[in-house]
């Protein structure tokens, strides 16, 4: 297998990496349901040591992170591994727009007395510099989800820090395209392989990658002690996913800015929030931060939640899902989710996918029409 990315783009190391390479055997990684294997080869119970399903995905994600990764069963189980690093008593930094299991995960432990949660402002940078100096665990999301308020990571994960003190981002959805967190300083990458790595809406994943060798011990421990590994399956469809991804995101980010831009522009829709467009709060940050402004846009429609709800039941080509990243566009109204009721009632979520422009806009505007009678 290629093991160095550093000699070819990201693009090419998507296709390439996590092969085997010896004469006869099959060009893809095969699906290994294994639960244990012959003693005397290095690897003898799969939750222990792995499978070479599982390490196929690890390279390649590991590989565009430009660190060593380690898959879980889900994205919160990569998060909950990171958590299970802290010592009772930690303090955590976190957004104050967050990915509702994480804040429950946090908020949860705090209660318990594991440790104590402080909040963070995603554009604070100030905020989040006093954090590195000061807590345990800084753990960033950006973009942030559905706000797409981007943090300034460059400044933030070159932040002096408190002796052993853990920056961690979710990044997920910028993907390891758009944005590499270890470059630019953080001890921690966490992927939900769910979104966009898989792409396909068919499979939980989780990875976390990390350049600190202690740390990459410490998280497969953790995985081994939990339990919280990857399903053979779904490591499978991550790594066949992950084949398109550059495709699939070019697509996407370039559909997505043609959607806000016509938004924006829409009588029916009052705020559209998208980092790419120049009248975001931190486009400036993005520009700097993200190689690609991403396919997620929420917006607000000049109406009730009742006016949104009927919007995201009037379109026939966009679905009316949860969840993101995948090839098929998604719409959803986010105060209805449990822990999102602060957001505006009508802001719709919309995740693009690949389908064309055209259609997409005209099955939002017509929606739009529809639901507004
Ligand atoms: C979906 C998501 C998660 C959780 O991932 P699962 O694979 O669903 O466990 C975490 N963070 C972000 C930003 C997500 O979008």
């Amino acid at each position: 297998m290629a093991k160095d990315r550093l000699d070819i783009s990201l693009e090419s190391w998507l296709v390439s990496a996590g092969r085997p390479s010896e004469p006869g055997a099959p060009l893809n990684v095969p699906l290994i349901p294994a639960s244990n294997f012959i003693i005397g080869g290095g690897r003898e119970y799969s939750r222990d040591d792995g499978t070479p399903t599982w390490e196929a995905l690890e390279e390649i994600v590991g590989g565009l992170e430009s660190g060593q990764a380690v898959a879980f069963a889900s994205g919160m189980a990569a998060i909950a591994a990171v958590f299970d690093q802290l010592d009772t008593g930690s303090v955590v930094a976190l957004p104050d727009d967050c990915y509702q299991g994480v804040a429950g995960l946090a908020e949860g432990g705090a209660k318990k007395g594991r440790w104590s949660v402080e909040r963070v402002g995603v554009d604070d940078t100030a905020g989040w510099i006093r954090a590195c100096a000061s807590a345990d665990l800084v753990w960033l999301e950006s973009p942030s989800n559905p706000l797409l308020t981007v943090a300034d990571l460059h400044a933030i994960c070159s932040a002096p820090r408190k002796q052993g003190t853990l920056v961690a981002v979710d990044s997920t959805l910028a993907t390891p395209l758009n944005q590499r967190p270890l470059e630019m300083g953080a001890s921690v990458s966490v992927q939900s392989a769910t979104k966009f790595i898989g792409g396909h809406s068919d499979l939980l994943a989780g990875v976390a990658s990390t350049r600190d060798p202690a740390l990459l011990k410490a998280l497969r421990h953790s995985r081994e002690l939990t339990g919280a590994t990857p399903g053979t399956l779904e490591a499978f469809l991550a790594v066949r996913g992950s084949r398109t991804l550059a495709l699939r995101l070019e697509r996407a980010q370039r559909t997505a800015m043609t959607l806000a831009q016509r938004l924006l522009a829409h009588p029916q829709v009052s705020v559209v929030r998208y980092p790419g467009l120049p009248g975001h709060p931190t486009h400036a940050v993005a520009s700097r931060v993200l190689a690609g402004f991403g396919t997620m846009i929420s917006f607000d429609l000049r109406g009730d939640a009742r006016f949104a709800d009927r919007v995201c039941r009037s379109t026939r080509i966009i679905r009316h899902a949860t969840s993101l990243g995948a090839v098929e566009s998604t719409m959803e109204r986010r105060a209805a989710v449990p822990g999102q009721e602060h957001l505006p009632p009508s802001l719709l979520r919309l995740s693009v996918g690949i389908e064309d422009v055209e259609d997409l806009w005209r099955d939002l505007d017509e929606a739009i029409r529809l639901a507004a009678g």
